[in-house]
């Protein structure tokens, strides 16, 4: 509609204060329909109409949805942010680079994209999963500070709030360590953070090593925006004649414990779901004492003697009303538990009104030293904890080969209040110790290791400066300025957890014809 008038004060008693134009009015003169509408299928302008719609009726009609105040903020936030980010890395001399979109299939991590080749039937293209080769060969180039707001795939059964394909803030940097990449990041997030919300952060970020993470926090990327802290028990449950603990220990394992402060009142239910995460860990149940009218109710209690108890009171400083919890067995897996009973009871407490954390607040942290390798158990192989171009911590070289498990990578995750905002590493640049790692560490057997990284190694032969990056995503990172759980609030047209585009109805069946020139058969039956 196009209206031609004057604008004027509204008359007096007719203002409405809860629109920003609720004080004037245009005495039109003209009108012209401009184009005709449908009944809307949903209410746009009101916020709480939207959120009663459920979201396959949104992401349908995507652009109704997008036309929503919020999320027309959340994208202008999604540009404003980009912007930042494309300013900042110019000021400090880095180059934005794309790289391809049709690369090449290196089975490694997770799923990939193929692209069949029309040109060379039998022949694929792959999406990459992230341009890390490409930034990494941007570094032998001589680039030396590259950038880029790259579009990533990866074909991974959703988890929840996972997108097929997402944007990553991709970073790479020569003649750097950990330090001036920390550096570089803080820097990003710092202005970020003030061009996204009009908040200082302070720099540095804290730096957390991973086994301090597990040991205190029972996980590698911590909410430390509350306590709850896990405390250890090895020593005094050595002995026990409570068999469950003075078992595992013997064993080699630990006896860890945490404090859910005030949460003794936890129902079945919930002391149900917590058992249910301890057993999906493999634990046979969950040790617990809640205490109540000043005496500690557990079956458990009856094999404590007074300096278990005085430990378990001092380290936990255990009151009335709280709620103990403890997990025993092998150290990683004891910790994995109680992490994850933290987070639960941290929810429930919040549900409560126990817990009140403050929305504006903000806690970032780097989680360093992580292990290089990890091991496979089902497969009895080594395999990379983040990917096989991160190099091990130079003191931690000479065991790579006699035991691999006590080798730090010189990886790092940048952490906000308990989400993993993104990760990076110093890279290996020694092209011996790349064909090393792929072939005697991670058994990679040299024709592959050839046939799939052969290019790199090469390019690393003629001089490749020592380098290291980092990637963070991009709308996660969107999304906590924008305070919304989910990505998909922060992407103009994302895709369900099935991974279709409701509005477009894409994927798409392949025609007889596009099929025929690219030499593929189809072998299940089609669904028309
Ligand atoms: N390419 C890595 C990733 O996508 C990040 C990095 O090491 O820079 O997770």
């Amino acid at each position: 509609m196009r209206v031609t008038g004057t604008v004027r004060r509204r008359p007096e008693g007719t203002d409405n204060p809860k629109i920003p134009t609720g004080t004037v009015e245009v005495m039109a003169s003209e009108l012209e329909v401009l184009n005709l509408a449908d009944p809307l299928p949903f209410q746009i302008d009101e916020p709480e109409a939207a959120a009663r719609v459920n979201e396959e009726m949104r992401l349908k009609h995507r652009y109704l949805d997008l036309r929503r105040p919020e999320m027309l903020r959340n994208l202008r936030l999604r540009s404003r942010v980009a912007a930042a980010t494309r300013t900042y890395f110019d000021e400090q001399g880095f180059l934005e680079v794309e790289t391809p979109i049709l690369f090449k299939s290196t089975p490694e991590g997770a799923r990939e994209f193929l692209v069949p080749n029309r040109r060379e039937p039998g022949t694929a293209y792959a999406l990459p999963q992230s341009p890390q080769q490409f930034k990494q060969i941007l570094m032998v180039a001589g680039v030396e500070r590259y950038y880029q707001i790259a579009r990533c795939f990866r074909d991974e059964d959703q988890r929840a709030d996972r997108q097929l394909e997402f944007t990553q803030i991709d970073v790479e940097m020569s003649f750097i360590d950990r330090e001036d990449l920390y550096a570089t990041i803080e820097g990003l997030l710092q202005r970020v953070w003030k061009v996204g919300l009009d908040r200082d952060i302070p720099t540095p970020f804290p730096r957390l090593r991973f086994a301090d993470a597990l040991n205190r926090f029972g996980i590698d990327k911590p909410d430390t925006r509350f306590g709850m802290e896990l405390a250890d028990f090895t020593e005094e449950f050595r002995a026990s004649p409570f068999k469950v603990f003075s078992g595992a220990v013997a064993a080699g394992g630990v006896v860890k414990a945490l404090n859910a402060k005030g949460l003794a009142c936890a129902t079945q239910g919930q002391i149900q779901a917590m058992t249910d995460l301890a057993t999906s860990f493999g634990a046979k149940g969950l040790a617990f004492i809640k205490v109540e009218n000043g005496e500690w109710k557990s079956p458990i209690v009856k094999f404590f003697g007074e300096t278990e108890k005085a430990a378990l009171t001092q380290k936990l400083g255990i009151a009335e009303g709280d709620l103990v919890l403890f997990a025993a067995g092998e150290w990683l897996t004891a910790c994995e538990i109680l992490g994850k009973i933290r987070l639960y009871a941290a929810d429930v407490l919040k549900a409560q009104g126990k817990l009140v954390l403050d929305p504006g607040r903000f806690d970032f942290l780097w989680v360093v030293d992580f292990p290089l390798l990890s091991f496979d158990r089902e497969q009895n192989r080594w395999y990379s904890s983040h990917h096989p171009f991160t190099a091990p911590v130079a003191e931690d070289v000479s065991l790579l080969r006699t035991d691999p498990k006590r080798v730090r990578g010189q990886h790092y995750d940048v952490v906000v209040n308990g989400v993993e905002l993104g990760g990076g590493s110093i890279r290996i640049h020694q092209p011996d110790v790349q064909k090393t790692i792929f072939e005697e560490v991670l058994q990679i057997p040299p024709e592959t290791a050839q046939a799939r990284f052969g290019y790199m190694l090469e390019a690393f032969r003629y001089g490749a400066p020592p380098h290291g990056g980092i990637a963070l995503g991009f709308d996660r990172l969107i999304a906590i300025l924008c305070g919304t759980p989910s990505i998909r609030d922060v992407i103009a047209f994302p895709k369900t957890a099935k991974g279709t585009c409701l509005m477009t109805e894409s994927p798409g069946l392949m025609e007889p014809k596009q099929l025929r020139e690219l030499g593929l058969e189809l072998k299940v039956a089609r669904k028309d």
